[in-house]
């Protein structure tokens, strides 16, 4: 059992606010992702829950126990690191029966824990190797294995993926998601890569500024973004989002005309589309930009619009192309469009 609670945790250092009133629960064996652009707080929130950084403010509660007083040792949390700060003069085999000798965990046990980590993230047939001997995605592994080893009750990941290239974090992303299913360890993962959170997490918290902006499931954070920030955050590409005016029901920006939209005239609107709502040569048209760039995927073909000084992507079939500077008319998916407030960026529906 591990449940956390943040109850109003904030972080100064002096007058500058690191963390901004965070509340939030994580249940038993949930996963929960912290997503946001640097500087965001996440790591800080995380460091926070480690006992590493002491709150300025507020209660980390864990199992129903306020542990700001606890220290990081006596917590029992694993974390996992960017750098994953294997002990290069170490075997594998030593650097993952490390946790054990620091928790003076009984010897006779050490060989069966540290094959049974080991095995987990396929790395039985490492064990006599050093560090230096092993790819990084082996190493990234070993780092897993090391945090496993003893069942914390709690795992902490910071960026665990971002030192690896894009084919070998797509497989340990798989990995760390196994894992985690499979032990039930109540995990929080820190990144600032939104197809990272999407496809680990049970809940997303998106943070920016110090401040959580939503949380909710990885559909639910897609489907129902709260304001243009996390609108413009989630999706790759995002959401495309038009500043525009709505006068009798009809929504105008440069390039961009949509009718039988339900605000009161003279207000400052954004209009938000996903690149897969767009549709090229849609018959009525809502927008006209000209082609500035075309990028074939393989599977698809994502195509970037110019409308004024804006760029607008949508996605197009596989095999769409057209020379720059084609004038293109775009369909919209009306029943997929976004309303946000022009001045704040809250949704309106
Ligand atoms: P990144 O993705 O770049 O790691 P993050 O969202 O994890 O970013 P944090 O490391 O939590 O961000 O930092 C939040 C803010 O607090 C940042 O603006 C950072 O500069 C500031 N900060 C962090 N540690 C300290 C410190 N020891 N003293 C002063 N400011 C700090």
């Amino acid at each position: 059992m591990a449940e956390i609670e943040l109850r109003n945790v904030r972080k100064n250092w002096g007058e500058f606010v690191g963390v901004d009133d965070v509340s939030m629960k994580i249940a038993d064996q949930e996963f929960v992702v912290f997503l946001g652009p640097s500087g965001c707080g996440k790591t800080t929130t995380m460091r926070m829950i480690a006992g590493l950084e002491d709150p300025t403010g507020g209660e980390v509660i864990i199992d129903g126990e306020v542990v700001n007083d606890v220290d990081a040792r006596d917590r029992d949390v694993a974390m996992v690191f960017q750098s994953y700060a294997l002990y290069p003069n170490m075997t594998i085999f030593e650097n993952i029966r490390f946790p054990l000798r620091m928790r003076g965990i009984p010897k006779s046990q050490h060989v069966e824990l540290v094959k049974r980590a080991a095995e987990m993230v396929e790395l039985g047939d490492y064990l006599d190797r050093k560090p230096g001997a092993l790819s990084g995605g082996q190493r990234q592994r070993a780092a897993l294995a090391r945090a496993v080893v003893r069942q914390p009750h709690v795992f902490l990941m910071d960026e665990p993926l971002s030192n690896l290239d894009a084919k070998l974090r797509s497989a340990m992303r798989v990995q760390i998601k196994h894992l985690q299913r499979r032990l039930k360890i109540t995990t929080v993962y820190v990144t600032h890569d939104q197809v990272e959170a999407m496809t680990l997490a049970d809940r997303i918290v998106i943070m920016n500024g110090g401040a959580i902006q939503q949380i909710g499931t990885p559909d639910e954070i897609y489907t129902n973004p709260a304001n243009t920030f996390i609108a413009g955050f989630i999706g790759s590409p995002p959401m495309n989002l038009i500043k525009g005016h709505v006068e009798g029901g009809t929504f105008t920006a440069p390039g961009v005309r949509v009718e039988g939209i339900a605000v009161e005239s003279g207000r400052a609107v954004t209009l938000g589309i996903r690149p897969e709502d767009c549709h090229l040569n849609g018959t009525p048209s809502q927008m006209t930009g000209t082609v500035f760039g075309i990028e074939p995927t393989g599977d698809q073909t994502l195509v970037s619009l110019r409308t004024d000084d804006d760029l607008f992507e949508i996605r197009a079939d596989r095999d769409f192309r057209a020379p720059l500077d084609t004038t293109a008319h775009i369909g919209f998916d009306l029943d997929r469009l976004y309303l946000f407030d022009g001045a704040t960026g809250e949704r309106l529906r």
